[in-house]
């Protein structure tokens, strides 16, 4: 197998964080790769909101005009409502939105290559070497042929859980959580009196869901749950949930358990939200490969996007070498640690308090009495 290109910068995925990362070196001069191993437009696990961080990023980078042409539905407060009815909200102080990721994902990653990004897709990033300064990442193009590309460096925007990360030797592979997670898109005519503008957090015991409208057509609802009393069908799980808070269950009608077992769903487990290491062997990971935050209470792709804008400014420096390669990866980490830290910490946090029954009519109680604790709560996991 021969070398057959070069390019400045590898980046392996083009989820949000990937083709982000790729807009911005792009706009910095620098030659730039994605390695997607799917096809798109696919669907991806999420509650599919997109907060204040993403639009800033799409207005710097002028593509937020043309983001406002595929109709995302506009969000300007929440709503968290639990087993006992009492509800907490506030508004939005950011432009927030919600869109397919189908759709989203599909958009930056053909932007990317309106502007001249080369994209290998499908193609999938096997093995990475490290020779010296450069790096050579093995790439499946299809079932009968391998390429090698070779870069001055690479990112690694492949997601939360990945075979990479084992190749790797990362230290959190084999980590036992007990979280799974789980995403429905339901028709909208099956779903009564739920406001558009609106973004809502039902909890239970053991799990919380989420529900945002993301078109004309549907909504999503999205849920961690935590494992107890044994493993339970996703399905029978949301059920539960909808007989226990009966506010989620005033929004469905009396057939939706049929409805449900007809809908697709989209889910994983084992969902890690411990530290990850940010830069491993040489390569930069942004992204769900760098840290995940509790999604509902954190803006999972307003880090990605954060985290790719990070690095790709730090890559445009070494044009003029700037730094040595390990001052870069230290100071990736240090600005990485100061951006998305304590974020992930609170968003644990609160995931641990609404998902444990006692505190969660505690908690609850406590931000309805001090109605000024939520914006600021909002404000502590979000970076903006
Ligand atoms: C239940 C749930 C709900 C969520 N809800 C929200 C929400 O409402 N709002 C929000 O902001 N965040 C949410 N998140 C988090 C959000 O989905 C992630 O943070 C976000 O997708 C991270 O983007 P990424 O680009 O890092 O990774 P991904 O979106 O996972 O993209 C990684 C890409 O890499 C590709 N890839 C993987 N391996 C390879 C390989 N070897 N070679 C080539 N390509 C590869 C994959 O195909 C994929 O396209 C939620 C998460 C969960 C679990």
């Amino acid at each position: 197998m021969s070398i057959n290109y070069h390019h400045d910068v590898i980046i392996i995925g083009g989820g949000p964080a990937g083709s982000m990362a790729a807009l911005y070196l792009s706009k910095y001069g620098l030659n730039t790769c994605i390695i997607e191993k799917k096809k798109f437009p696919r669907e991806v696990l999420c509650g599919e909101f997109l907060s204040g961080e993403v639009s800033k990023t799409l207005k710097e980078l002028n593509l937020f005009e043309s983001f406002l042409s595929l109709n995302p539905v506009k969000i300007s407060k929440f709503k968290f409502i639990n087993e006992k009815g009492t509800e907490i909200s506030s508004e939005f102080y950011f432009p927030a939105y919600a869109l397919k990721r189908s759709l989203f994902d599909h958009f930056l990653l053909k932007s990317a290559v309106n502007i001249g990004v080369k994209v290998y897709q499908p193609a999938e990033a096997k093995i990475f070497k490290r020779e010296g300064d450069k790096f050579l990442v093995q790439i499946k193009v299809s079932d009968d042929q391998e390429i090698i590309i070779n870069s001055d460096y690479v990112i690694a925007a492949y997601g939360k859980q990945n075979i990479l990360d084992k190749k790797l030797n990362r230290s959190f592979v084999g980590s036992e959580t007990e979280l799974k997670a789980i995403k429905f898109n339901i028709p909208n005519n099956c779903i009564s009196n739920f406001p558009a503008d609106e973004i809502r957090i039902y909890t239970g015991e053991g799990i919380y869901c989420g529900l945002n409208r993301v078109s004309e057509q549907e909504t999503t609802l999205s849920f961690i749950e935590k494992r107890i009393n044994g493993e339970q069908s996703p399905r029978n799980r949301i059920l539960n949930l909808i007989n226990a808070n009966r506010k989620l269950g005033k929004l469905f009608g009396k057939d939706f358990d049929k409805l449900l077992y007809k809908l697709p769903i989209y889910g994983t487990g084992n969902i890690f939200f411990g530290k990850k290491t940010i830069v491993e062997n040489g390569i930069f990971m942004i992204g769900d490969a760098a840290g995940v935050i509790a999604p509902l209470t954190g803006d999972g792709v307003g880090m990605a996007v954060q985290s790719a804008k990070l690095i790709s400014s730090l890559l445009a420096g070494q044009k003029n070498r700037k730094y040595t390669r390990k001052e870069l990866e230290n100071i990736y980490l240090s600005e990485w640690n100061k951006l998305f830290l304590n974020r992930i910490r609170i968003a644990i946090f609160i995931q641990k308090l609404i998902i444990t029954k006692i505190m969660n009519n505690f908690s609850f109680m406590l931000v309805k009495s001090l109605p000024f604790i939520l914006p600021k709560l909002i404000h502590a996991t979000r970076g903006i």
